[in-house]
């Protein structure tokens, strides 16, 4: 298996995985989404809201702020993630006009732990108005909650495969001009795939050549992924980590496999030698 790096910044990663099938593929993908854990507010207790939103609409509002984690904290919590939590308080009140309470407001002990952004607004509260709570952040992942998912994309799309028949091709133009990812061009007297990884697999030009000299196809052992983290952790954090926990699954898969195959053969009556060998 082979990775081959194409774009990466902090928040978001595109690569190509080499060499693999759809299964792993598949697990890679789903594990980023809903197992690798991040932090987020999971209990409210209001003091006082006199805002015009109830209580359950703000807490669901906070719950969502993505919360930027030191991944090495990640790393340690999530083999005890209930030994965790950070604790955020809020206490404003409108006292000299209209206001809107946002993500900066929100104070914590932690100062490793912050909101990624501080300008996500909260709610907004007229003259007089108050609010005032206490938040609780835990580990957990995204399979219990969408709150805990790290990433806001994470697809992947099989390698594209485009043949052109040169013998039947006539260089009439007509997949160049309807490729709706501008994936052709014509240069020297010559059709030319220019850009194959924007190509979507939609076959619509192989349904537009009236010569019948286009094939595209998937490569099922190569796959092209695009993954965007929320901002919480960074996107190459997510992926090896990822990983990371595929590896701990499957090793926890054989382990049970041997378990399950030593019961078999001690209740068959196999000699503890033989069952060695
Ligand atoms: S399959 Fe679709 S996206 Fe790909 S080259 Fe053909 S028309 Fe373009
Ligand atoms: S539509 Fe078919 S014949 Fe026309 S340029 Fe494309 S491949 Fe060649």
């Amino acid at each position: 298996m082979e990775v081959e790096l194409l774009k990466y910044d902090e928040t978001h990663v595109q690569f190509i995985l080499k060499g693999s099938n759809p299964a792993f593929a598949n697990s890679l993908r789903r594990i980023m989404i809903s197992e690798v854990p991040t932090l987020a507010i999971d209990e409210v207790v209001f003091l006082d809201n006199t805002s015009v939103l109830f209580d359950e609409i703000i807490a669901h509002r906070l719950a969502l702020i993505p919360l930027k984690v030191d991944p090495d904290f990640i790393r340690v919590a999530r083999k005890n993630p209930s030994k965790y939590e950070i604790r955020f308080y809020l206490d404003i009140e409108a006292k000299k006009g209209p206001l809107t309470v946002y993500s900066g407001d929100l104070k914590t002990d932690d100062p490793h732990v912050k909101p990624i952004s501080d300008s996500i607004p909260i709610v907004k509260l007229a003259t007089g108005q108050k609010l005032v709570l206490e938040a609780y952040a835990r580990i957990g992942v995204g399979r219990e909650h969408a709150k805990w998912s790290p990433v806001s994309a994470c697809a992947y799309k099989y390698m594209p495969i485009i043949k052109i028949n040169e013998s039947l091709c006539s260089l009439c133009g007509t997949c160049v001009a309807y490729c709706p990812r501008n994936v052709f061009s014509i240069e020297n007297n010559k059709l030319i795939v220019k850009n194959p990884l924007e190509c979507t697999l939609c076959k619509y030009c192989e349904v537009v050549c009236p010569n019948d000299a286009i094939r595209v196809k998937g490569d099922d052992t190569t796959f092209i992924f695009k993954v965007e983290s929320v901002g919480s952790l960074p996107v190459d954090f997510i992926v090896t980590e990822a990983a990371e926990i595929l590896k701990e699954k499957c090793e926890t898969f054989l382990k049970l496999l041997k378990e399950i195959k030593e019961k078999g053969l001690k209740e068959e009556g196999v000699s503890e030698e033989d069952r060695a060998n």
